[in-house]
């Protein structure tokens, strides 16, 4: 088998046991980027000497007796909206564009600290707006299951790059799906933690209260395997959790005999594809079939999770982005003042997406539309917290297609924004109310691309998130690959 196709788990063993060198398995993924970048577009950054070198390192390491754990050699991408020290990140914005950071993000160090061989950047919509990664300045990233379609956003390239193995794993970060959508979209797994439980220094931030990074792997065994690496307290983030990472490994494999499953009426209902719902109840039969209770709830404010949350994100997106004025970071266009420099720089730095966002916030912010406006958002996030609290109450976790449909075309939602927005109607209730959730790919449609099946559970349950996952990832069998990776694989 191509090392390219390899799990983190099968590559980690290969390492160890010496058939396999990190430097090949670089090799190995580089190999596979430089036949599928020309059409995908998932990188934006390709760190060749820092990869080689780290590469190198790994190898040195494993042969002195020092192992550095289950990230030891293995090649991972990062989504461009995590700062690294010298390499341009960019959130996929002009606005960036050059701009090499001085340090590393919290998570980055700990990926270093663990072995990992930084690939590359990856793409992303601007300042991780969007749910199609058509909205980076770079141009879009497409879908290894078919180019002509998306990958799901923001963290397309990320999804992508693992999707087609030109990375074993990526992190991507999730304010209102960005993770949990390019996994449905791409046939990976696709896990935002806990908010709290991942350090978001050096995120360049969207929307803080809601921003969690978290791995997009091919297996739910692989997606531990870095969250268990990134996860934990880090003082630099005034929002980390002190409490301790839940153990999560040691009951992975408990199946869920016993476990009780809610089905939220409101958000597998009307709106979603034939082919996703009705894979949907063949996945929840499976798990009542594996011993599971299934109880159907109701949690009525998610209905108006979408509208709150499409008020909270664009108002703490309009502070976050007050920082890019030319001064501090990235290009500078020419004004007679600086007020004129500074948003002639800001006009031509901020793609549409982006300014459609600040202005939305902008408003909602304002005198005398605060209270009508942010203020009732506000109320609704609690509402949904409330109605999460109630069904955790009876379930032990909760279970939605991820994404009503399964990838659409480029181009198709890209000039209506509400249409895109609703792609993500099953996923921002969590990041509302902080809780975690997972992508588990759980089949193909008839067009044959991959379906996400996604768990919910209760804030700093992420043990029985995963072991869910794992009994979903189990009973559906998916082992699929897009016919992009197969071929170039073969080639
Ligand atoms: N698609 C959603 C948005 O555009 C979520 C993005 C995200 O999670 N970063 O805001």
């Amino acid at each position: 088998m191509d090392p390219a196709d390899l799990t983190i788990a099968e590559a980690g063993a290969r390492l160890r046991s010496g058939d396999l060198t990190a430097v090949d398995l670089l090799a190995a993924v580089r190999r596979r980027a430089s036949m599928t970048e020309a059409i995908l577009h998932a990188y934006l950054t390709i760190d060749h000497d820092g990869a080689r070198a780290a590469a190198t390192a790994a190898d040195v390491a494993l042969a002195q007796g020092r192992d550095l754990g289950s990230l030891h050699g293995i090649p991972i991408a990062l989504k461009d909206n995590m700062v690294t020290r010298g390499i341009e990140t960019t959130c996929s914005s002009r606005i960036l564009a050059g701009y090499r950071p001085p340090y590393d993000a919290t998570v980055v160090e700990r990926l270093k600290a663990g072995g990992a061989v930084i690939v590359g950047k990856t793409n992303l919509d601007e300042f991780a707006m969007g749910s199609s990664t058509e909205n980076s300045a770079y141009g879009p990233t497409r879908n290894p299951w078919d180019p002509d379609r998306v990958p799901g956003g923001s963290s397309g390239g990320s999804a992508a790059a693992v999707a087609v193995g030109s990375a074993l794993a990526a992190l991507g970060s999730d304010t209102g799906g960005s993770i949990r959508q390019p996994g449905s979209l791409t046939g990976t797994v696709g896990m935002k933690p806990t908010y709290g439980l991942v350090s978001r220094y050096g995120l360049i931030a969207f929307a803080s209260s809601l921003d969690q990074i978290g791995p997009i792997t091919r297996t739910v065994d692989d997606a531990v395997t870095v969250f268990e690496a990134i996860a934990g307290h880090d003082p630099s983030d005034a929002t980390s959790y002190r409490g301790g990472v839940p153990e999560v490994r040691s009951t992975l494999d408990a199946g869920v005999k016993g476990l009780r499953i809610g089905i939220v009426g409101e958000l597998s209902g009307e709106g979603t594809a034939p082919d996703v719902a009705a894979n949907f109840r063949a996945t929840v039969d499976a798990l009542a079939g594996a011993g599971a209770t299934i109880k159907e709830l109701s949690l009525p404010s998610t209905a108006y999770a979408l509208s709150a949350y499409y008020l909270i994100a664009p108002a703490e997106c309009s502070a976050n982005l007050a920082r890019f004025d030319g001064v501090r970071y990235g290009p500078r266009l020419a004004g007679r003042s600086v007020e004129e420099s500074m948003s002639a720089t800001r006009r031509d730095g901020f793609g549409p997406e982006v300014t459609r966002r600040i202005l939305l916030g902008t408003y909602a912010l304002s005198a005398g539309y605060y209270d009508a406006f942010y203020g009732q958002a506000q109320k609704v996030r609690t509402l949904v917290i409330e109605d999460f609290r109630r069904a955790y109450s009876e379930v032990d976790v909760l279970v939605t297609p991820t994404s009503p449909t399964t990838a659409f075309a480029v181009g198709e939602k890209a000039n209506d924004p509400l249409a895109m927005y609703l792609s993500d109607i099953c996923t921002i209730p969590s990041n509302l109310a902080g809780d975690p959730a997972i992508s588990v790919p759980s089949g193909l449609d008839s067009d044959g691309l991959p379906i996400g099946f996604q768990v919910l559970a209760p804030a700093l349950g992420e043990a029985v998130m995963f072991r869910v996952a794992s009994a979903v990832e189990q009973s559906s069998g998916f082992t699929g690959r897009p016919a992009l990776a197969t071929s170039a694989g073969a080639a």
